[in-house]
């Protein structure tokens, strides 16, 4: 094969570790291996019916032809009426932009704006694709961190200081993938006040978890907190999550229509449009009966609820409670440098993650993959069951270490 054949700039990026991990447990139960996955990202629930029947319907009116490649003008009317209802946000179609899934609404913003050279800021621990993207596209990832005894937030300084001439954005993800803690309204606008100062810089607001939220979390969309920041944010989110549609590959942007614009001429390049078919299944989701989402949410809290108590329950383990999406981010740093009993060491997240997986036959993701270590990202996106048992399992595996 000509060594040549692989262009440069995919050196600069990695596939997905969550998705490696994924299918790397899923490869070890074909083998037979009775490996418990939690290392996906995906909620285990049906996609509500009303959904279903609408894509259904959708095939048998025959909408089975492209979109434009802004997206279909009656999903993006949908989501200017959720924008409007949920957020406050007042935006027209023309404002708003489709994609297949979140993730290429993120890599069609970033494709459109992103020079050599230009910096991004993004808070870590980060969700896994901010990073490789803005590599991708030739931009400097300028990294900062929230740490645990701040629940995982960034400050107003941290960002103040991260900011330089060259930054073009600012990449935010409330609630957080992966330690699932959200920033309230106020914490928003302290945020926000730092952006006012630098006119340059555009904020891409990653809102996907929305409506996860448990105990007295109340979200606030980053624009609605800053009606200041509204010309200069794109607000993204999908169906993905809330609405157990990861398979439909919908998610969307509303922001500025200038870069809109550019995104949708990105789109009409590279994939004209996501599904028709998925985006009147968005219809109905946007438009329909919400009830479902209260009902996930009592399931997921009643997970987090258990998992965080036998993660607590384990000595050396520390864990800050989550109050959205569906993930925890335990600290493993009392086992780093501890021996295997057949004598290896765990040096790292990445050892750990590695341990799990072989002794406790457990699939999670190490804090390295998110830009912060020693930590694992547990996702209970899966039934108590299979949580029970693996927690049971990681705790006999962490105790015979040594
Ligand atoms: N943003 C965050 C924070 C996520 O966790 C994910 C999925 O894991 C996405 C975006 C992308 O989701 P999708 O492309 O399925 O809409």
């Amino acid at each position: 094969m000509n060594n040549n054949i692989l262009a440069s700039r995919l050196s600069a990026i990695k596939p997905s570790p969550t998705i490696a991990m994924t299918a790397r447990a899923a490869a070890l139960k074909k083998q037979g291996r009775d490996i418990l996955s939690l290392s996906a990202g995906e909620p285990d629930f049906k996609t509500p019916q009303h959904i279903i029947d609408a894509a259904t319907n959708a095939m048998n009116k025959g909408f089975t032809r492209y979109t434009s490649p802004a997206g279909l003008p009656e999903f993006r009317d949908a989501v200017a009426r959720k924008l409007k209802r949920d957020n406050g946000l007042t935006y027209s179609a023309d404002d708003i932009h489709v994609g297949v899934g979140g993730k290429q609404v993120i890599a069609n913003a970033l494709m459109a704006t992103i020079n050599h050279g230009d910096e991004v800021i993004i808070p870590a621990p980060y969700w896994v694709s901010y990073v490789d993207l803005v590599l991708l596209f030739g931009g400097k990832p300028v990294v900062i961190t929230g740490h645990e005894k701040n629940n995982f937030k960034i400050t107003p300084q941290d960002l103040e200081k991260a900011i330089t001439p060259k930054t073009k954005w600012f990449i935010f993800n409330n609630p957080s993938n992966p330690t699932g803690m959200g920033y309230d309204k106020g914490e928003l606008q302290a945020l926000g006040a730092v952006l006012a100062n630098h006119e340059s810089i555009y904020i891409l607001t990653d809102e996907i978890y929305e409506f996860l939220v448990y105990d007295d979390f109340r979200f606030t969309a980053f624009a609605e907190a800053n009606p200041a920041l509204f010309d200069r944010t794109i607000t993204l989110n999908g169906l993905s999550k809330a609405y157990a549609m990861t398979g439909f590959r919908v998610g969307y942007g509303a922001g500025p229509r200038a870069i809109i614009s550019a995104m949708n001429m990105v789109q009409s390049q590279l994939t004209s449009s996501t599904s028709t078919v998925s985006q009147w299944a968005g219809v109905a989701a946007l438009d329909g009966n919400h009830d479902f989402i209260a009902t996930h949410n009592a399931e997921f809290k009643k997970r987090r609820d258990m998992v965080l108590a036998a993660l607590l329950s384990i000595d050396g383990i520390s864990c800050v409670k989550p109050n959205g999406a569906f993930y925890l981010y335990p600290c493993v740093k009392h086992f780093i440098g501890k021996k295997t009993k057949d004598g290896k060491t765990i040096d790292s997240d990445d050892a750990m993650a590695e341990y799990l997986l072989e002794r406790a036959e457990v699939a999670l993701v190490a804090g390295s993959a998110f830009g912060l270590s020693p930590y694992i990202r547990i996702s209970y996106a899966t039934s108590m069951d299979i949580l029970q048992k693996a927690m049971t399992r990681v705790k006999e595996s962490l105790a015979e270490l040594r």
